[in-house]
């Protein structure tokens, strides 16, 4: 690992703690050229699959703007959205695959949002779930009450 602020090839480690609930850990870095320290976090790879095959990185921030789009006009405000994308990563990474369908994340998505907001969440599923006719949503709001009375 370079030195951020001299380029240093090299660097040592002086402390290590896990971070994010033991999802990463963080290590304290310190240069022997200009001794002037550094943190770096390393966290495992999660790699979500897309429907056409290709992988790219998980992304709460992806996480984030996607619900956003559902929650547009309802009071939901960042800390919340940011607060659902730790919930769906800590979900999608208990599965213990470092590998996982896109599928997968929107249907970690779907749990969370339902208790943050009943709207962006029926906005959200028929998207996710290519609802087709007023009764799709229809079956789903009467599946929202019974889970409120459950
Ligand atoms: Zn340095």
């Amino acid at each position: 690992m370079h030195c951020p602020f001299c380029r240093h090839p090299d660097s040592r480690v002086v402390d290590s703690r896990e971070a994010d609930e033991g999802q990463a850990i963080r290590r304290r870095r310190s240069c022997p050229e200009c001794s002037r320290r550094f943190t770096t976090v390393e966290t495992a790879v999660l790699a979500v699959v897309k429907r056409s095959g290709v992988t790219e990185p998980f992304s709460r921030d992806k996480v984030v703007r996607g619900v956003r789009r559902a929650c547009q006009g309802r009071p939901v405000d960042d800390h919340a959205l940011y607060l659902l994308a730790q919930q769906v990563e800590e979900q999608v990474r208990a599965g213990g695959s470092a590998e996982i369908p896109s599928h997968d994340v929107g249907l970690a998505i779907l749990g969370p949002l339902q208790d943050l907001d009943e709207v962006a969440y029926l906005r959200f599923a028929s998207v996710y779930r290519s609802f087709t006719s007023a009764e799709d949503f229809e079956k789903e709001i009467s599946q929202l009450r019974h889970h409120q009375s459950g």
